[in-house]
């Protein structure tokens, strides 16, 4: 199969709303970071029932799908563009900079 960057999946997962009619507006962006959280949930739910991984990976692409969805509406309703790779990458640059085990002051295991 293929591969795509980011930015190329933004674009598909934009062509798959429009061809299936899903919601496409301004007014669905509050749902569409909902959705992505009930596909994080379903996500967890196969893990805990010893779903197979494929299973369980396939949820967390779908909420993948409605993240890249999400902004995807964000770029078509306010006429801006947003690099997702550019800013994964320089998020990862970021994260990369920051101190070991950053952002976890407290000790879990006490
Ligand atoms: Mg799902």
């Amino acid at each position: 199969m293929e591969k795509c960057t980011f930015n190329e999946a933004k674009k598909l997962v934009r062509e798959l709303v429009e061809t299936k009619g899903f919601p496409n507006d301004e007014s669905a962006l509050t749902q569409k970071i909902l959705w992505a959280f009930v596909e994080l949930g379903e996500a967890a739910d196969s893990y805990k029932k010893g779903k197979d991984w494929r299973t369980v990976s396939e949820e967390l692409i779908d909420a993948i799908f409605y993240i890249l969805d999400f902004i995807g509406l964000v770029e078509k309703t306010q006429g801006i563009e947003i690099d997702v790779d550019r800013i994964f990458l320089e998020k990862w640059k970021k994260n990369m900079e920051r101190p070991r085990q950053y952002g976890q002051k407290r000790d879990l295991s006490k």
